[in-house]
């Protein structure tokens, strides 16, 4: 239900948004593999088992419908709170509304790569390009997740250094 590419949104929002600290946008990019975690420790969801070739791409074990968690509508959902529990601490309407993107753009990746994401809840339909499901498309997404990853870090880093060079020639 992951790839590392989670991280690059966060990454890339936090130099747009720099009073919130980074750790909230990479928590904030894995929102709802946390809650996978959370819920089905819980048992409200079931466990992913899979295998995963490049060859034969991801292999379910058993069919998985996971809608608390990676659900689209619940997703929305999610993304929306995450936004006002960011304007309740910020008090700043843009950055909480960039962070509530930052979360929503876990499913959009997960989009990408799963076709077993539900649009409601149990029962709806599941939807998803399902890239993970060839093993082209797989070795495809997990190339575009390290290239994302890359992309989101080279931003975090120039906007780093740009914003010493400035803070140098203030001084
Ligand atoms: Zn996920």
């Amino acid at each position: 239900m992951s790839g590392i590419g989670h991280f690059a949104p966060g990454l890339a929002a936090k130099t747009a948004a720099p009073q919130i600290p980074l750790w909230v946008f990479l928590a904030a990019g894995e929102t709802n593999d946390l809650l996978y975690f959370l819920f089905t420790s819980i048992r409200l969801e079931q466990k992913v088992e899979t295998t995963m070739s490049f060859t034969e791409g991801v292999k379910y074990l058993s069919p998985v419908s996971n809608p608390w968690s990676h659900g689209f509508f619940m997703s929305v959902v999610w993304s929306v709170i995450a936004a006002a529990l960011a304007f309740l601490f910020y008090r700043d309407r843009r950055s909480s509304l960039i962070l509530g993107a930052v979360v929503f753009s876990h499913w959009i990746l997960d989009f990408l790569m799963h076709s077993n994401l539900p649009l409601f809840f149990e029962g709806s339909p599941h939807i998803g390009l399902g890239l993970e499901n060839s093993g082209a498309g797989f070795l495809f997404i997990t190339v575009f997740d390290l290239v994302i990853l890359a992309g989101g870090i080279f931003i975090f880093l120039r906007a780093k250094r740009q914003t010493k060079f400035t803070a140098k020639e203030i001084q």
